[in-house]
């Protein structure tokens, strides 16, 4: 899996801060790489998505609170699904424009950059495991309907047998310039061609199977790893691995949504393991060793004497790993359900019998006392 940046690490703080720091540290990095201060910057650019990202999670109660618990893997739509409203009053501020960038950068449907370039879609596809294997953490190996190089023209979009030409829109330099109206006046700005999408070349004939876009769709394969712990219904991310961008931006992000089959013994509850265990009438009055299956295997659990039926005992750290916190255990609950004997030979009758008789002596004889030492002795 992708390992993407943890977000207070992104923006730089604490992870108690409170939210006054993170929109300070988040407004300091937003003005340093503001792709409006940072034309055709890639890197500044990325770092901008990254730290929006980051402050779109954590400046928000509700998704912060998801984040801490499971993780990046918490949100299934990456940066085209975060909410960024609200977030044009941070930039009211700093830019005086609002916060159209957003949905330029995240592929939110504005075109006023629309020769920009911009990211690909992100691409949802899910795995189905056992529930032992969410506990281990596995790969499967997923396949994808997704645009992938061309195979005629090995993703140049050049007929096969032709090469590229200069491109005659930039003269072969790669950018266009353009005069903008901006919140630092006329400003003569430079834009990726959209012709050759910064290249400078292109072809001199289209490929005839790509239409000279250089991608087909087709079937990929794709290794995903499955961290140990993963809940069902999470997804794991895989940067990249989405759709190609246009215009040279990059590709989208694979999300692979993790579903994991019931079992018919465990169930789960964010990182606790529930099970039902039968005990025998016996143990439950006299107490006495119980063996528990967990995920780790059998474990012995000592029963104290008179039991109730529905008692539930918890073997801690037995539970499942966290994704989120490395090394971090849930615990086991056991749920005791006490097996009254149904079928009994003559001298089991007779033994409860006698045991039934002694009770009824007790009772009428001795006090309290008298009856908790000879239930027990
Ligand atoms: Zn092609
Ligand atoms: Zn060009």
């Amino acid at each position: 899996m992708a390992e993407k940046r943890d977000y207070y690490e992104v923006l730089g703080v604490a992870k108690d801060a409170d939210k006054d720091t993170i929109k300070k540290a988040y407004r300091k990095l937003a003005k340093k790489y503001h792709p409006d201060i940072n034309p055709g910057d890639k890197e500044a650019e990325a770092k901008f998505k990254e730290a929006s990202e980051a402050y779109a999670i954590l400046s928000d109660d509700d998704k912060r609170r998801r984040y801490d618990t499971m993780g990046a893997a918490a949100f299934e739509n990456g940066g085209a699904g975060f909410d960024f409203s609200g977030m044009g009053d941070i930039f009211g501020d700093i830019f005086g424009g609002g916060g159209d960038i957003f949905s330029d950068l995240f592929g939110g449907g504005r075109s006023s950059r629309r020769n920009g370039p911009r990211r690909g879609a992100d691409v949802q596809a899910n795995v189905r495991i056992t529930f032992d294997e969410s506990f281990t953490g596995t790969k499967k190996d997923i396949e994808v309907n997704i645009q992938d190089d061309c195979p005629t023209c090995h993703g140049s979009g050049c007929k096969p047998g032709t090469g590229k030409k200069t491109c005659g829109k930039c003269g072969g330099k790669g950018q266009v310039m353009f005069t903008q109206q901006s919140i630092f006046g006329m400003v003569r700005n430079v834009q990726t061609c959209p012709d050759c999408n910064g290249t400078g070349q292109v072809a001199e004939a289209k490929c005839p199977d790509c239409y000279g876009t250089g991608f087909v769709r087709t079937k990929k394969r794709f290794e995903v790893t499955i961290p140990a712990g993963i809940d069902n219904g999470q997804y794991v991310r895989l940067a990249g691995k989405g759709e190609p961008g246009t215009n040279g931006g990059p590709r989208g992000d694979l999300l692979v949504q993790v579903i994991i089959s019931s079992d018919p013994e465990f169930t789960r509850e964010g990182t606790d393991i529930f099970t039902e265990n039968h005990i025998s009438f016996t143990t439950a009055v006299l107490g006495g060793p119980v063996r528990v299956r967990t995920v780790d295997g059998m474990v012995e659990y000592e029963v104290k004497p008179g039991t109730e039926s529905g008692t539930r005992v918890r073997l801690r750290g037995k539970g499942m790993p966290s994704v989120r916190v490395n090394g971090a255990r849930g615990d086991h609950y056991a749920t005791l359900i006490i097996d009254v004997p149904t079928h009994l030979n003559k001298a089991q009758k007779e033994a409860l019998q006698a045991f039934d008789a002694a009770m009824k002596g007790e009772e009428a004889g001795g006090g309290k006392e008298g009856k908790k030492k000879g239930f027990f002795k």
